[in-house]
């Protein structure tokens, strides 16, 4: 009998009345290890209504009862952090090492959330004019939603929830219908390490929950991570429901080579940031753009991918997984087959990949294009597979105005041995998250996740100090205490005798 994954409603793990239900599937071989059903509208108005009666309550417990449930928590994951990997990599495909790194990226953010107190203070100006005194202080809104996506799927829920119920909210996840297994165990961890009934819902479904969500009156906040067709969705019925809303989407992440660049650091972290997680990261490396002769390269960048060869969650010598579905893997095979066609060359082919005795999974290896142009499928579309396409210009500029031309702003990096270089380039590049000799520059918890462009629409970005200013509201208050209030205070008089 297959598992059936369990919402997590009004304080309860219930599988639900959903009469539609979805097939979770190992992506190694595509064979069912998890049905979940979608919840039905009533289930959604439920966890609705607990959140928003939790809230109540929630709001009012002292900050460093937050922090301390957040302390606990993080415990917890730490605990767990091999149980919720290997869940984590059953679902998805990745390699142990990856789901391993997917769930320690989450629990930092739990960790930056355990300092909440020093998090929420407010401003204050003593005598803005005589008397008068000037505070503000950091309220929650009430109830917020997050909707997350297949490739993180402990980093970006953990992205989400600890901090907006740190800073007071209560959160109805919804986490994505194709690998919610790991979801269910970081809320039962949650309500493990105490968390108080009611402020943390989780809601299982497709598009149905998501609309249902983004409409309902009683949801202050929206948190998305995904593709871009669903980000712009969700943006805009989020806000036209007037709603605010924070959309991270998908992106074309540039890496630029100087040929003074040390050749070795560039090739090694050219093919894990291309490759690894089967290139099913937001911030993978999908575009190398070679400046000048840096481009003599490219026959050992060939090799050093070809060393690397997709396999199973437990295969440690494996380099990467599948990709999620057959869907995402007709779809890359694809834009191969597009790139070919459009006249890029195709150095190294993974479309005939596979592993043996497990034929029927989404294997894709890896794969090397040059010569691609900006007019190309392979370079307009996010291909979210092991694909890395290369492109070649003669400076610097060039490299910069090739970047700021696309419009995608998620992350990009540059790889040089000049400080100017590097100076003039995260100076002049359109692109949220900067990587000097780093290739996945993805910012830790005390900074935010800052994509730009096509890749998030929204101001605040995730975690850091920006998600505390989008889960919450300032209020200002202005002062003034009289003299005589004093005076004129009978209890105050009787108590100063
Ligand atoms: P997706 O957009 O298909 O799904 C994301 C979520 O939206 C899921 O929970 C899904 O159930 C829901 N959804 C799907 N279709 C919907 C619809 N029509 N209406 C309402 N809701 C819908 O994304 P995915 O394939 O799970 O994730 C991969 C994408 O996420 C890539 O494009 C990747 O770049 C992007 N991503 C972006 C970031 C970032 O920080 N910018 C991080 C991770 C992933």
């Amino acid at each position: 009998m297959t598992t059936l994954i369990k919402h997590f409603i009004a304080g309860e793990f219930t599988a639900g009345d959903g009469a539609r239900s979805i097939s979770v599937t190992n992506p190694a071989d595509n064979q069912p290890i998890a049905q979940v059903k979608c919840a039905t509208p009533a289930e959604i108005e439920l966890a609705v209504s607990s959140a928003a009666q939790a809230f109540k309550s929630w709001r009012k417990v002292a900050v460093p009862e937050r922090a301390r449930l957040m302390l606990r928590y993080q415990h917890l994951l730490k605990q767990h952090h091999d149980e919720l990997a290997t869940i984590l990599a059953k679902e998805t495909g990745k390699t142990f090492a990856d789901a391993r790194g997917d769930v320690w990226r989450g629990i930092e953010v739990v960790e930056h959330a355990c300092n909440i107190p020093s998090l929420l203070m407010g401003e204050t100006v003593e005598n803005v004019a005589n008397g008068i005194d000037t505070y503000s202080m950091i309220q929650p809104l009430g109830v917020c939603t997050g909707i997350t996506p297949f490739n993180f799927p402990a980093m970006i829920p953990l992205w989400m929830f600890p901090l907006a119920i740190a800073c007071g909210n209560t959160f109805i996840l919804k986490p994505s219908e194709q690998d919610p297994m790991t979801a269910q165990r970081l809320a039962e961890l949650f309500a493990q390490a105490g968390a108080p009934k009611g402020i943390l819902q989780l809601l299982h479904g497709d598009r149905e929950v998501v609309d249902a969500l983004l409409c309902h009156p009683q949801i202050k906040a929206i948190s998305f991570v995904g593709s871009v067709a669903v980000g712009r969705h969700v943006y805009q019925t989020g806000t036209q429901h007037l709603k605010r809303v924070q959309a991270f989407a998908g992106a074309k992440n540039h890496c630029v080579i100087m040929p003074d660049a040390n050749k070795q650091q560039v090739i090694n972290q050219l093919v894990g940031a291309a490759v690894g997680a089967a290139g099913q990261r937001c911030m993978a490396i999908s575009v190398a753009v070679f400046v000048g002769d840096a481009k003599a390269w490219l026959p050992e960048l060939r090799e050093a991918m070809a060393n690397v060869r997709p396999g199973l969650w437990n295969d440690a010598e494996a380099g990467f997984g599948p990709l999620i579905s057959p869907q995402a893997k007709q779809r890359v095979l694809g834009l191969i087959a597009k790139g070919k066609a459009e006249g890029a060359a195709c150095l190294l082919d993974g479309s005939d990949v596979s592993v043996s005795g497990y034929e029927t999974g989404n294997w894709v290896g890896s794969t090397l294009f040059s010569g691609v142009t900006e007019e190309m499928s392979l370079y307009r579309e996010e291909i979210f597979g092991p694909v890395l396409s290369c492109m070649e210009v003669d400076s610097l500029a060039q490299a910069i105005a090739l970047v700021n031309r696309n419009p995608y702003g998620n992350g990009t990096s540059l790889f040089t041995a000049s400080g100017a270089a590097a100076r003039q380039f995260q100076h002049e590049v359109e692109v949220g998250q900067v990587g000097i000799n780093i290739p996945i520059p993805v910012p830790l918890p005390f900074f935010s996740f800052t994509g730009w462009k096509g890749s998030f629409y929204g101001d605040q970005h995730a975690y850091g100090k920006q998600a505390v200013r989008f889960y919450t509201e300032t209020k200002t208050i202005t002062s003034r205490w009289f003299d005589d209030d004093i005076a004129s205070a009978p209890n105050m008089t009787i108590n100063l005798r």
